[in-house]
């Protein structure tokens, strides 16, 4: 299966693409952690990013591309791919559609409340990048990975200032993609969120059984 996981900030993109990863034979390509990564680091490179994520801007194209043709590239043949993060603009799509064929678009739709809500007491752990929420989604020890045992933070892109910015995004330059795929007829399995609540493991299954009607799992 190759596909897309698309969504706003803080629809669960990651939280599923990871569950997902687990049960199917696929790859994730989680484009906000690889760069948390390079900006772990303190190349010029790691400087440039951290300039643009931490004020809710995407990163430059040119960035981009070459981080997700190294990505993809590194993908064994015949092995299926989730993509996190990408495309999240028009011309990323269209360069996207170059590179590959997709077939599905997962699709998750989330009220803007419930992301304001989750984003702004999300935490991540330092060490594997495993997501948490101090309120829906808690680690079994405060602050502490369940995983790897590493320390939990929370994003600096995770304030209200730059979470609303983040959501300005979205809606103006990458929702718009919702459009080229349509006109791609690519096909859609969307996954609805209404509750602050659900589990994520809900979310999965119901995302795990259109996938297998589509024959894609
Ligand atoms: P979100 O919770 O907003 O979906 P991500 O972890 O996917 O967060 O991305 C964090 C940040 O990384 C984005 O706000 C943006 O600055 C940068 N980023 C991620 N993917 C891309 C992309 N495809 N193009 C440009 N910038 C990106
Ligand atoms: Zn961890």
């Amino acid at each position: 299966m190759k596909g897309v996981i698309f969504g706003a900030p803080g629809s669960g993109k990651g939280t599923y693409a990871s569950r997902l990863q687990a049960k199917l034979d696929v790859e994730v390509i989680a484009m906000g952690d690889i760069f948390r990564e390079i900006m772990k680091q303190e190349t010029k490179l790691g400087k440039k990013v951290r300039g643009y994520v931490e004020k809710g801007l995407l990163v430059p194209g040119k960035i981009v591309t070459e981080v997700l043709k190294e990505r993809l590239a590194g993908i064994p043949k015949g092995k299926g791919f989730i993509l996190d993060g990408y495309p999240r603009t028009i011309e990323q799509a269209k360069l996207l559609a170059k590179i590959t064929d997709l077939d599905v678009v997962i699709l998750l739709t989330v009220p803007d409340w419930i992301i304001i809500e989750r984003l702004s007491t999300r935490r991540i752990c330092k060490n594997c990048g495993t997501v948490y929420n101090i309120r829906f989604l808690k680690p079994k020890v405060d602050n502490v990975c369940d995983k790897c045992g590493g320390p939990l933070y929370q994003r600096p892109d995770d304030t209200p200032d730059v979470i609303k910015k983040r959501i300005e995004v979205y809606e103006a330059q990458t929702k718009p993609i919702l459009k080229f795929f349509e006109e791609k007829t690519l096909p859609f399995v969307v996954a609805s969120c209404n509750e602050l609540d659900t589990p994520p493991e809900t979310i999965v299954a119901g995302i795990l059984d259109d996938l297998r009607k589509r024959n894609l799992a």
